[in-house]
């Protein structure tokens, strides 16, 4: 399945549960909000150790591309196109760790 078929039956159940599926049905700001309730959710879960199963680090990963693909299908934006982009930006990056800080020794500082 892809991104793009995932996206149009995330639309459809959020147009079946009134959620939202055009620009002037929902609250943009609120839906950010949402989404990064769904990753605050993440890290609770993390916290407690708990990656799978109900309100697990899986469980809220889901929810945070549930609700990405929901508000990107509202605002038409096409994520497949996004991230191959991205990642074709990425190659031109020089840093090679995903980290806040290169220097581990700097994080306490
Ligand atoms: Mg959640």
């Amino acid at each position: 399945m892809t991104l793009q078929e995932l996206q149009k039956l995330v639309l459809e159940q959020a147009k079946e549960k009134d959620w939202g599926t055009k620009p002037d049905e929902i609250i943009f700001g609120e839906k950010l909000a949402l989404l990064h309730g769904e990753i605050s959710e993440a890290l609770a879960a993390y916290r407690k150790g708990k990656m799978t199963g109900d309100e697990s680090v899986t469980e809220e990963l889901g929810d945070v591309i549930m609700r990405t693909l929901q508000l990107a299908g509202i605002y038409s934006i096409d994520l497949e196109k996004q991230i191959l982009k991205k990642l074709e930006k990425n190659k031109g990056r020089d840093w090679s760790k995903d980290q806040l800080y290169i220097d581990r020794d700097k994080r306490n500082k």
